[in-house]
């Protein structure tokens, strides 16, 4: 039987101006954990959170992460653990947020004053540092528990929630900590829900069953021990950066495809099943032409653009390091260039193989050069792509969940970047990981101006609820 919502939802409504309320009083603690002024107001986030889940009659254990690495005189925030019911009859849902915020500064070109949530009540949209990334979001699982309360609903789940506060930099001691909990804290979660992301437009919700992963490289061509002057050393010198332009060229082609040789092998070919779910998707060509800027797109059709971007591998060549780049004319022969590239990795490229195919490729190209520079290509940082079954039950349930507050279908959609602890909670708990977003695409996370749209707001809450019910009876089919 399908659950029934009505009262819920209605609750969510009645109580839209104090959950508007709540965001506001997030928004308003700048907890920004890239700033080292700004790190006690993350603390104060932390306690924020703990305190309303206290209220709530949540469980909390906070869990301290010593020191920051790189700047020892910063400790990290606390990861913030919370239980709330201990039903054996319920299923156990683990969901994850994260609560500090990218920096904002008003003079970045902001509106508004990015820690006050300023409302446009003609428009909707709710501006204000972290009020989609992803403080809207992590208050979305507090206030449907509090809806439930108030309406007198039995709340369907045990919920696990895991927050952290600091996902915008780099999510230092993450790992280690859901490695250690899979057995412990997190040990009866059956599926782990996870809302930080977005729609892929402004009208039709999605849910996202996968990431691309990047592995990024450093190519540095060597020669003499110091810049040079062109009018002096010029045609009696080999030059790096003729070597490194050299090299750079034979990557990728400006059509998109990587000229790697074996690499476009190691992809897991495109089956009939999933070709269906890129035909209804809501996406036009001119989405992307707003994107860009322009109308410079490699591909002229919807499903190619969105294969490009979800599901085959891309090559980037993002920068030289070491080459003259400012305005002007001047003459230098740079002595050492550091070209860097990144590939955006699909199923089923493994990062080591990938690795092994752009070394020989390289080695390869360089041999050719016949030059007397020294070259050496290593790896900066990888993170693995992640892809999950959008016919397992964790998946089946947020689309009901969907179709009961928005009376429509959501899209399966996948994207180009990565959520790297999307993969580590898979891994470490070996449940189903679910993307659930409320924002749009249209809300600007990372950007000036970053909002969350009232609607987008209320009805994600009542989403997050509505997905708790449907999870709660979904036949536990794996798929
Ligand atoms: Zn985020």
């Amino acid at each position: 039987m399908a659950p029934q919502l009505q009262g819920y939802f209605d609750q969510v409504d009645l109580m839209s101006d104090s959950f508007i309320a709540r965001l506001a009083a997030a928004v308003a603690i700048p907890s920004v954990s890239a700033d080292p002024e700004l790190r006690h107001h993350v603390f104060k986030m932390a306690d924020f959170l703990e305190k309303l889940l206290l209220a709530l009659g949540a469980t909390v254990e906070r869990r301290p992460l010593g020191i920051e690495p790189a700047r020892p005189t910063l400790e990290l925030p606390p990861v913030i653990l919370s239980r709330y019911g201990n039903d054996p009859n319920k299923r156990t849902i683990l969901v994850y947020g994260h609560y500090d915020v990218q920096p904002a500064l008003k003079e970045d070109g902001w509106a508004t004053d990015p820690f006050v949530l300023s409302v446009d009540e003609k428009t909707g949209k709710m501006f204000g540092r972290g009020s989609t990334d992803d403080k809207g979001p992590v208050l979305g699982w507090l206030n449907a528990i509090e809806a439930h309360q108030k309406a007198g609903i039995e709340f369907p789940v045990n919920l696990l929630m895991c927050f952290e506060g600091m996902e915008e930099y780099g999510s230092e001691g993450l790992d280690d900590l859901i490695k250690k909990e899979a057995k412990n804290y997190f040990k009866d979660a059956e599926a782990v829900c996870i809302s930080d992301n977005y729609w892929l437009g402004a009208e039709k919700p999605c849910l996202t069953y996968g990431l691309r992963g990047v592995s990024y490289y450093e190519l540095t061509v060597h020669g003499p021990a110091q810049d040079l002057h062109s009018g002096v050393y010029g045609g009696s010198v080999t030059e790096p950066m003729t070597d490194l332009v050299k090299l750079l060229g034979t990557l990728v082609d400006n059509k998109g495809n990587i000229l790697i040789p074996g690499l476009s092998e190691l992809v897991a070919p495109l089956s009939e099943d999933e070709k269906l779910l890129y035909q209804g998707i809501s996406f036009e060509m001119q989405d992307l032409y707003d994107g860009l800027g322009s109308e410079t797109s490699i591909h002229p059709d919807k499903e190619r653009t969105l294969m490009a971007r979800w599901r085959y591998p891309s090559l980037s060549i993002h920068g030289i390091e070491g080459a003259f780049s400012a305005p002007g004319a001047k003459t230098v022969i740079p002595a050492k260039v550091i070209g860097k590239f990144s590939i955006r990795t699909v199923p089923n490229m493994e990062p080591k193989d990938v690795d092994e195919l752009v070394y020989q490729h390289l080695n390869f190209e360089w041999e050719k050069t016949r030059t007397n520079n020294t070259m050496k290509v290593g790896l900066g940082h990888a993170g693995k792509w992640w892809v999950s079954s959008p016919k397992h039950w964790n998946f089946a349930a947020a689309s009901k969940a969907v179709e009961s507050v928005f009376k429509v279908k959501p899209d399966m959609t996948r994207e180009g970047g990565s959520i790297p602890v999307t993969l580590t909670f898979e891994q470490a708990t070996g449940k189903n990981v679910l993307l659930l977003p409320m924002g749009s695409s249209t809300d600007a996370a990372h950007s000036i101006n970053e909002k969350l749209d009232k609607r987008n707001y209320i009805e994600g809450i009542k989403l997050l609820g509505a997905y708790l019910h449907y999870v709660a009876v979904e036949p536990q089919i794996e798929q």
